[in-house]
């Protein structure tokens, strides 16, 4: 097996530089723990940004997985396969939703989403042709498609991408009457995650969710959440919306979706929604392969089965109550819900760099947000006993200061 030191200097001689990694080589995995070729152990406090809930190699996903690798991977959508129906059926009924549109990355579900509700504003609304516009939230983080970070604030991931794509407005995020107040007649949609993952896990004021569903009701445009990061239990539901019953029109779906097996991801609506979109009206050549529809009917019924939405919102109460109780002078705010965490430092901590770095040191996984910011969202099979000893951990590298 190539060493660690190996493993990293191939990925930075022959990629593209287009990540920061924290220098860990990870070569197995199993459950919330994974190893360095090394031997070393670590417990997996990011859980590939919320993609492995399940914990890595869920043995029911696994097995689900692998009969379906020997029977069947990819048809294309030029014919039907015997998986993508009831998979679609499992979704739509845990989610309370008609129909579902499958695709393969986040990206591409936010790219569905867009071109549903574009198209239902011109044939359903008599918006004039090419002028809709989306409401979206500054810090937003939707993907990486020329057309998404056209509405990106992030500078870092705009820069020199253009020309963007026009027909999007940022407002700001947990603001109520910004949101009203930039509504025209040509809105047809509000795009936002229910809680900012990438911004550092922003939660929002309570009952922000259930106003911005009354004020799209009531100027009639479509909300459209992204829970690509918070769905899938990791907010203690199973998805976040359920926390204020802000029942989206069009709900994005991914990342945990498959338990971390391979890409699969969803654009769901009801039937009158939905039916805009027309054969040869948008596709994916992998969208829907019988592989990624079978780790994600298993993926869905393990996470309902075992309970993990509320295990992580117990399990989240703990850990937070628990990182808050340490009381470092180098925090600034703890925040979170369920298993999804971020603990916030002080300018004067001078970077949470060096903090995820010498957490990987004492066998903890951690990636920094932006600057300042710490998420913490281990995998939701995590056991009690290793955030015991997560939160010794903790506690020792921020009181060292
Ligand atoms: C990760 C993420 C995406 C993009 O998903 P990819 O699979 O990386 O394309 C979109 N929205 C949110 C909220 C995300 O966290």
């Amino acid at each position: 097996m190539l060493s660690s030191k190996a493993c990293m200097e191939l990925e930075k001689q022959y990629g593209a530089r287009n990540y920061a990694p924290i220098p860990v080589v990870v070569s197995k995995a199993e459950g919330a723990w994974v190893w360095d070729p090394e031997g070393n152990r670590y417990l997996d406090c990011l859980a590939a940004y919320s993609a492995v809930n399940h914990g890595h190699l869920h043995p029911r996903v696994l097995k689900a997985v692998e009969q379906q690798l020997h029977t069947l991977t990819l048809t294309s959508r030029a014919f039907y396969n015997d998986r993508l129906g009831r998979f679609l059926k499992r979704l739509c009924e845990v989610s309370g939703f008609e129909m579902a549109l499958p695709m393969n990355t986040g990206a591409e579900a936010v790219e569905t989403g867009i071109k549903i509700a574009r198209r239902y504003s011109y044939q359903k609304k008599n918006i004039p042709a090419d002028k809709a516009e989306i409401l979206t939230a500054y810090r937003n983080f939707h993907g990486r498609t020329t057309t998404i970070v056209s509405f990106s604030s992030d500078d870092n991931a705009k820069k020199d991408y253009g020309p963007y794509t026009p027909g999007f407005t940022n407002l700001p995020f947990n603001d109520l009457e910004a949101l009203e107040a930039a509504i025209t007649e040509h809105t047809i949609a509000f795009l936002v995650e229910p809680i900012q993952g990438e911004a550092g896990v922003i939660v929002p004021d309570e009952g922000y969710l259930r106003r911005v569903r009354e004020i799209c009701d009531r100027h009639d445009i479509l909300l459209i959440l992204d829970e690509i990061q918070t769905g899938f239990g990791r907010t203690g539901k199973l998805f976040c919306f359920e926390h204020e019953n802000a029942r989206p029109d069009i709900l994005l779906v991914g990342k945990a979706l498959s338990g971390g097996v391979v890409p699969v991801s969803a654009a769901l609506a009801d039937r009158k929604i939905m039916d805009v979109i027309t054969p040869g009206s948008h596709g994916s050549t992998f969208g829907g392969n019988p592989l990624a529809c079978a780790a994600g009917e298993a993926a869905i019924d393990t996470l309902i089965d075992e309970g993990l939405p509320e295990r992580s919102a117990a399990l989240g109460e703990f850990f937070r109550e628990g990182i808050r109780r340490i009381d470092s002078p180098l925090f600034s705010d703890v925040r979170g819900k369920g298993l999804f965490i971020a603990i916030e430092l002080k300018k004067e901590a001078g970077g949470a760099r060096q903090y995820t770095e010498a957490l990987k040191k004492r066998g903890i996984l951690v990636k920094e947000t932006h600057v300042d910011t710490i998420r913490l969202a281990p995998p939701l099979i995590v056991e009690k006993a290793d955030l015991e000893w997560a939160l010794g951990v903790l506690e020792d590298v921020f009181s060292e200061g």
